[in-house]
């Protein structure tokens, strides 16, 4: 039976991706040795790390002025990072779900943490948008895309300092304003690369003015300084980030991306709408278009575990919402067909005719 991949993290990458790796695992580019076992110095995986970065420059449009690295770690470790950085005195942080939250825990740990703004009491169903974020903070931090509650910030909002944006599970599905953030980051799993590698595009001006001591894996001029190769990087994960960005670019880029993204999640959000027994869980204008939530509606709530029976037994994979939100998430990232969105609302409307 042919599978629909709605997976949240990892997740799904385009087929073609997934073969080159599995190819170079075997032997890369013909010299007769795996991807595995070749040294990340070697003049065959040099250009990879750097091809990596430099379309990840080309397009998102990184200016001047930028570094883009690629490092262990995942996400959870620039929630840390971040602050032992940038976070002298303090910092704003938008709290818009489970993983803003925790990257404001770590923060506490370095500085003042400023709360502008939360949607916690209303179950993060919406993105606060009356805010005011201090002028004097060292920096803004936003969670581009909640990929648990399924909401997402699809614009660059106006602060009056730099903003810091945890961007793993939208990065590349949309043209972003970079002048405006001194970091993007994000882990790689959700819409770049297989797990294991960490994107951080930082801005080289933001670094530099805290006064304490930084430990040198955690500094990322360490970083910068060596292009990413200070210690061993993911080299597999790199090459699937570097091939999933040559995909991007043969695909028509970032716009194209944003088109597509949009086509999906409207098609699936209009299925939602106009069915009898299932409804969205947030608000409709801040709706992501990579994580499409949604609930049984009220009075059909016992259907919810015979759906998933039924969804599973038609080929689909990883519609079960996260736990903390229950019901449904569909996530609908870059390599996702339009033929899988159109798969998945066929099985809802069947499902819906039979009940
Ligand atoms: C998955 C996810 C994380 C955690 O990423 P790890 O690489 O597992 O640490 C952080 N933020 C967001 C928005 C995520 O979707």
């Amino acid at each position: 039976m042919k599978k629909y991949n709605f997976n949240a993290g990892p997740s799904i990458l385009p087929p073609v991706v997934i073969k080159q790796t599995a190819e170079a695992c075997l032997d890369f580019d013909g010299i007769g040795l795996s991807l595995m076992e070749i040294s990340h110095r070697s003049a065959e995986f040099k250009p990879v790390m750097e091809k990596a970065e430099a379309l990840m420059k080309e397009l998102l449009e990184i200016p001047e002025g930028y570094h883009v690295l690629f490092l262990g770690g995942g996400a959870s470790t620039q929630f840390y990072t971040i602050p032992y950085n940038l976070l002298e005195h303090k910092a704003a942080y938008l709290n818009t779900g489970t993983w803003a939250k925790k990257a404001m825990k770590e923060a506490k740990l370095f500085g003042e943490v400023v709360e502008v703004a939360s949607s916690a009491a209303d179950g993060y169903t919406y993105i606060p948008k009356d805010y005011k974020v201090p002028a004097d903070a060292d920096y803004f931090h936003i969670t581009s895309n909640n990929t648990i509650f399924g909401t997402e910030m699809r614009y660059d909002p106006d602060s009056p300092v730099d903003i810091v944006a945890d961007m793993s599970s939208d990065i590349l599905s949309r043209p972003v304003d970079v002048s405006k953030y001194s970091i993007i980051y994000g882990g790689a799993q959700k819409n770049l690369s297989m797990a294991g590698v960490t994107f951080v595009i930082v801005k080289d001006s933001a670094l530099g003015h805290v006064s304490r001591q930084i430990p040198t894996m955690v500094d990322y001029r360490t970083h910068i300084d060596k292009g990413s190769m200070f210690n061993t990087p993911p080299v597999v994960p790199v090459y699937t980030a570097m091939k999933t960005l040559e995909w991007i670019k043969g695909e028509g880029g970032v716009k194209e991306m944003e088109r597509r993204a949009k086509e999906r999640a409207t098609l699936l959000y209009d299925a939602i709408d106009s069915s009898r027994i299932f409804r969205g869980t947030v608000k409709a204008e801040d709706r992501s278009y990579m994580n499409v939530c949604f609930v049984m509606q009220e009075g059909y709530e016992e259907l919810e575990k015979p759906f998933l029976e039924f969804a599973t037994s038609r080929g689909m994979v990883g519609v079960k919402g996260h736990r903390s939100v229950g019901g449904f998430r569909a996530s609908l990232y870059n390599a996702q067909p339009l033929e899988g969105v159109k798969a998945l609302i066929e099985t809802m409307q069947d499902f819906e005719k039979a009940h």
